[in-house]
């Protein structure tokens, strides 16, 4: 693999930064940096093989309109140019009934959905390649070191990296976050995400649906046509825990009769288009993201529940940020450990991850909460912002990352 050789290539064992989790907000952290002339490490204990492989991760993303500014700022929409299929608009209902309110924006798209492997491809494919960015692929990390003017990562290898910096882009377990002593909130909904495509016999209309039950939100995300021209979508269905074994287990037709009472024909027709697989689902986050020469970005930062899809949008807002804050830095004369640098990056950070952490944790509540008022109130809350453009447009920039003060990145330019 291209992996192995550009190892070869790059001897030196110093770099500007050590990245620990080459999942995609790790490839995009390595990615921003080299793009900004910062030099880095990425690690990751899966070799870039099995993490290419289409079965390693069968998930899309909703990748918003401020994200897919970024990704493009990195020079990454000549390869996902044509991969994403747009929303033109989100339907959101309570139970498969009832009027829903509809987000539709005037000017262009809410966002993309992207195949997971797609991007990975894409980033994995830019990182391996660039020379600022040395990849470390299959091996986990047996130590971490943080002194005063420096930190250092040994792998299991026996390989020792060095740098000025560690970014923890280990995911939600982070064993980097949990070394680091970092403690965090977190619970477990009792919910589980089956996640699985669908061929369907009527055309999506590139609408996202995002239909709310009782036991958890079902999400039909479009996507572009199947090879042989069939309409599909992506399915996102949060079921109780302890129906997930036995939803996984239905048989083909079982589990599309009980999907199909859920949407009540919405669809027409449909039939499975990928395996079905399940992840379980909870929210977690971190009293700090920084600490002493280490920075947390993506879920080892924080974790929501998929309801609103936007997990990685929020570690791609870290990236973001970090990146503007260290290039600022450097051009100052900073070492990019400084203490200042992170408080900086830890400031910019915290309201913008609280505030998405407490709204995705109140709707899953909200619209857990079972029996006929809460539904009716729950319909007269939709019918209400269904009737106030303000409102909506404040929901529209919310879910497009419009809000806040955004990282240059987000709004694609270079920092
Ligand atoms: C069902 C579902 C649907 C979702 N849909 C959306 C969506 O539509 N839009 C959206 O924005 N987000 C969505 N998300 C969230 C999104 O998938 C995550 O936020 C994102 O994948 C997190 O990426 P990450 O790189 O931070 O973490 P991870 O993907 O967990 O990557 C961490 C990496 O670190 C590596 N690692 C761990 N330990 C070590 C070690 N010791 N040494 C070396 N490497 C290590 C792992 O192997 C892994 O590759 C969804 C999540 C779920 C569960």
């Amino acid at each position: 693999m291209a992996d192995a050789a550009k190892q070869d290539g790059n001897t030196s064992m110093t770099r500007d930064v050590i990245i620990l989790g080459g999942g995609l907000a790790g490839m995009t952290m390595a990615l921003s940096l080299a793009e900004h002339g910062i030099t880095s490490h990425l690690v990751e204990k899966h070799d870039a093989e099995n993490m290419l492989d289409s079965a390693f991760d069968g998930r899309t993303s909703a990748i918003i309109s401020s994200s897919w500014n970024m990704l493009k700022a990195l020079g990454l929409d000549v390869a996902l140019e044509g991969l994403g299929c747009p929303i033109r608009r989100i339907e959101v209902r309570e139970g498969s009934e009832g009027k829903p309110l509809d987000f539709t924006p005037d000017d262009n798209a809410l966002g993309m959905i992207f195949e997971n492997q797609a991007l990975r491809r894409a980033l994995w494919d830019r990182a391996a390649a660039h020379a600022a960015i040395s990849t470390h692929m299959g091996h986990g990390v047996a130590l971490r070191d943080y002194g005063a003017h420096g930190v250092s990562a040994t792998l299991e290898n026996g390989v020792q990296l060095t740098g000025a910096l560690m970014v923890a882009a280990d995911g939600r377990a982070s064993p980097t976050r949990k070394d680091a002593g970092i403690n965090m909130a977190a619970w477990r909904y009792d919910h589980r995400a089956i996640v699985t495509a669908i061929t369907h016999e009527r055309p999506h209309d590139n609408i996202a649906h995002e239909i709310f039950f009782p036991s958890g939100p079902l999400a039909l995300l479009p996507m572009h046509a199947a090879p042989d021209g069939k309409h599909r979508s992506s399915v996102i269905w949060t079921v109780a825990e302890k129906d997930g074994d036995a939803m996984l287990k239905l048989s083909e037709r079982g589990f599309l009769t009980e999907m199909q009472k859920h949407i009540q024909g919405l669809l027409g027709d449909m039939s499975l288009a990928a395996p079905r697989g399940a992840y379980p689902l909870g929210l977690h986050h971190t009293t700090q993201i920084t600490a002493g020469r280490l920075a947390l970005v993506g879920d080892s930062a924080h974790g929501i529940h998929p309801i609103a899809g936007q997990g990685f949008n929020l570690g791609l807002r870290d990236i973001a940020a970090l990146t503007e804050v260290l290039v600022d830095g450097a051009r100052l004369g900073l070492d990019y450990g400084d203490a200042q640098l992170l408080d900086r990056y830890a400031g910019w950070r915290s309201l913008d991850t609280l505030m998405v952490a407490a709204a995705s944790d109140n709707l899953t509540r909200l619209f857990g909460v079972p029996g006929k008022l809460p539904s009716l109130v729950r319909k007269a809350g939709l019918a209400a912002v269904q009737n106030t453009p303000l409102l909506k447009s404040i929901f529209m920039d919310e879910a497009r990352g419009r809000s806040g003060e955004l990282p240059k990145l987000l709004q694609g330019a270079r920092v």
